[in-house]
């Protein structure tokens, strides 16, 4: 297959463009007012007042996609002006032997940043950023899922922005102190889930425990690099955890109710994609074309966190910062995703909704949740979260975290604490 650049338009103003020049004036006037600005999407679920009738619909960055897209690096690096990028990857992509792909060769007296946590922290992207430094570096590839991609992100911003990482936290105001003096960074997914890659936010641990969103429209790497034979030697159960993870972004994203029908589009293709390639990758993982369909999905599931997400990340997220368990996001949201749909069909919108992703699965007998708890089992995920070690005693924590969480906000059905601790019970 040949592999192919996309460019999504960059700033979409759908009803500005055709606008007389008095109009456009009366517009920006408009949108300088305080309740006006930022219309819906930028912060990705923070601060969010919709604007009546205007929405900022935005696809902003570039993308290569295809079977050996990763060989065009060199090229894509030249174009962006970086002569000295620091790699940043894990001892896992490194000991597949991916780093030693042909493409990428020309990386060998590149320095290189492996010490990855699973959840990337403040105290790693401070050890990254030295290497940085030292290395004389300008720009930053990233290699591997979303943890190496999200630490990257921390890495660029904080080699071009004073001060302590905290500050341009997203909750903390950060949104309006990041800039476009972010260090340029390339993101070359090897699984296909978190959609990091084309994602505006890194979520990052910072050094009192507390596990915050960072976003920016300047932190979406500069070129995305999709290339499904990164993914070939993915064992069974990352294939499984990464591809539920980007399914429940397709169908949180698209159960969101912020108004963004590109979003909606797209998120409907990823979940037919996935849903159809995930059991296919999951029994025959050097299956070129499912691993291509995969990585399509998992990408389009990125391009619509925009949208917002819902429930199933609130949790997530918030599961995702226990000390006690090591739990993986992807696996997380995977057993919550039946339960969360459950709880969201008593709003008339999402069950009608969710009636249109039971046609473009097929389903004509059984319910969406129900497929998705049989998806569950086939696919070798538990079905419970004390399985994973995670103890009874940190629920109301959890649920506390969940409440706060950028996600919270955009579920369709507004949930309370006893909500949060209800749906956990279920999947306890
Ligand atoms: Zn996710």
């Amino acid at each position: 297959m040949q592999s192919s650049a996309y460019r999504y338009l960059g700033r979409v103003s759908i009803w500005w463009s055709g606008l007389p020049r008095w109009s456009r004036d009366r517009m920006r006037w408009l949108r300088s007012m305080p309740n006006a600005r930022r219309g819906c999407s930028d912060a990705d679920g923070l601060n969010i007042k919709e604007s009546g009738s205007v929405h900022t619909i935005t696809y902003l960055t570039n993308i290569s996609f295809g079977l050996g897209a990763s060989d065009s690096l060199a090229e894509i690096l030249r174009e962006l002006g970086v002569s000295r990028p620091l790699v940043i990857s894990d001892h896992g992509i490194k000991s597949a032997g991916l780093l030693k792909r042909p493409g990428f060769a020309f990386l060998n007296t590149a320095p290189v940043f492996l010490d990855v946590p699973t959840n990337p922290t403040e105290s790693a992207v401070a050890a990254g950023l030295k290497v940085y430094r030292e290395g004389g570096c300008d720009g930053v590839v990233a290699i591997g899922g979303g943890s190496p991609i999200d630490l990257a992100k921390g890495v660029a911003l904080l080699a071009t922005h004073d001060g302590e990482l905290e500050r341009y936290a997203a909750i903390l105001g950060g949104l309006a102190r990041i800039t476009s003096a972010v260090a340029p960074l390339v993101a070359i997914p090897t699984t296909a889930g978190t959609g990091s890659e084309v994602g505006r936010a890194a979520l990052i641990t910072l050094d009192d425990g507390r596990k915050l969103g960072f976003i920016s429209p300047y932190l979406i790497p500069r070129r995305a690099i999709c290339d499904p034979a990164l993914t070939m030697g993915l064992p069974p159960a990352l294939t499984a955890s990464t591809g539920l993870d980007a399914l429940s972004h397709c169908i949180e994203t698209y159960l969101s109710p912020r108004y963004n029908p590109p979003a909606e589009a797209i998120a409907t293709d990823g979940f037919k994609r996935i849903w159809k390639a995930l059991p296919v990758a999951y029994a025959d993982g050097a299956n070129a074309e499912a691993r291509t369909e995969l990585m399509m999905g998992a990408l389009e599931g990125g391009m619509t966190f925009q949208k917002g997400l819902g429930a199933v990340h609130a949790l997530s997220h918030a599961l995702g910062g226990l000390k006690e368990a090591k739990l993986h996001h992807g696996t997380l949201n995977a057993i919550l995703m039946p339960t969360v749909l459950r709880w969201n069909l008593q709003v008339e919108a999402v069950a009608e909704k969710v009636g249109y992703l039971e046609s473009l699965a097929g389903l004509e007998q059984t319910a969406l949740a129900d497929a998705l708890d049989g998806l569950n089992q086939r696919l070798g995920i538990t079905p419970r979260l004390s399985e994973l070690g995670v103890p009874r005693h940190v629920i109301d924590w959890v649920c506390e975290r969940a409440l706060a969480d950028h996600s919270h906000p955009t579920n369709p059905r507004s949930l309370t604490k006893e909500d949060y601790a209800a749906i956990l019970e279920t999947v306890f």
